[in-house]
């Protein structure tokens, strides 16, 4: 399993990367689409700074897949996500340009209105929840 190899590449790490994919099988089958680093690092009790950096490993092994969500101040709910840094931009030009406002809150909201969070996506058949393909 490719968490098996994280954790051999980092022996240090090896509980803290189960106590995180335990955390993100949970979050998974609670029906999360994405890990916020935020969330995790409070259920963890380390530093958000930490938890990015775990999650960057799993993503190197191709556990997880970050993608940006914009998210709506007013409903704190995702209007958009895009997977590329530099869509960010284009993305948010598209909900400021918005005739008809905002999707979720129809305001019109500046570009430093909208919150920009990264979250990672766990990918399909880790974690062991659509298990069919798993191993
Ligand atoms: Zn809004």
């Amino acid at each position: 399993m490719k968490l098996d190899r994280v954790k051999a590449d980092h022996p240090t790490l090896a509980p803290l990367l189960d106590e995180l994919a335990s955390y993100i099988h949970d979050s998974v089958s609670a029906g999360t689409t994405g890990i916020e680093p935020k969330l995790a690092a409070a259920k963890l009790r380390r530093s958000e700074a930490e938890v990015l950096a775990l999650l960057m490993l799993l993503e190197k092994a191709g556990l997880v897949e970050h993608r940006y969500d914009i998210v709506c101040p007013v409903q704190n709910a995702v209007i958009t996500s895009v997977k590329d840094k530099k869509d960010i931009e284009q993305a948010l030009a598209e909900i400021e340009d918005a005739e008809e406002g905002c999707p979720k809150c129809e305001q019109l909201h500046e570009l430093n209105d909208v919150r920009i969070e990264i979250v990672f996506e766990p990918k399909d058949d880790l974690f062991g929840v659509t298990s069919d393909r798993a191993a």
